[in-house]
């Protein structure tokens, strides 16, 4: 488990700690004292069985096991994309929305398509 984004997270995005709390139906404030603990100096191990069910429910499949969202088709779907971001591609995922690279290539290549055409 990578904490360092989860720190991240919730430092700088922490509305998509929110969502999924409201999601998942769990309280915000239980959901952010989990996230506070496990960043702090107790850690995950720290946390309370209340907290760990919270934790596990809302915020680690934020964190680990991320599967790239895929590209959003002409339907407006996503399509599947089967690529699970390491953790640095995670980290630039949140930040600026960045996808798998085989995504990326995907929206160049579309890009290009699209300038040739005009
Ligand atoms: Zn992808």
């Amino acid at each position: 488990m990578d904490l360092s984004i989860l720190r991240y997270l919730y430092e700088s995005q922490v509305e998509i700690i929110e969502h999924s709390a409201i999601k998942e139906g769990c309280s915000i404030d239980t959901v952010l004292g989990a996230c506070r603990n496990a960043i702090g100096s107790s850690g995950y191990t720290g946390l309370d069985d209340n907290q760990k069910e919270h934790f596990d429910k809302v915020v680690l499949h934020l964190i680990e096991d991320v599967r790239c969202p895929g590209l959003v088709g002409l339907d407006g779907n996503h399509n599947n994309c089967l690529h699970t971001f390491t953790d640095d591609e995670l980290y630039t995922y949140y930040e600026s929305e960045t996808l798998c690279n085989r995504c990326e290539e995907q929206i160049d290549y579309e890009k290009q398509l699209a300038q040739k055409q005009t």
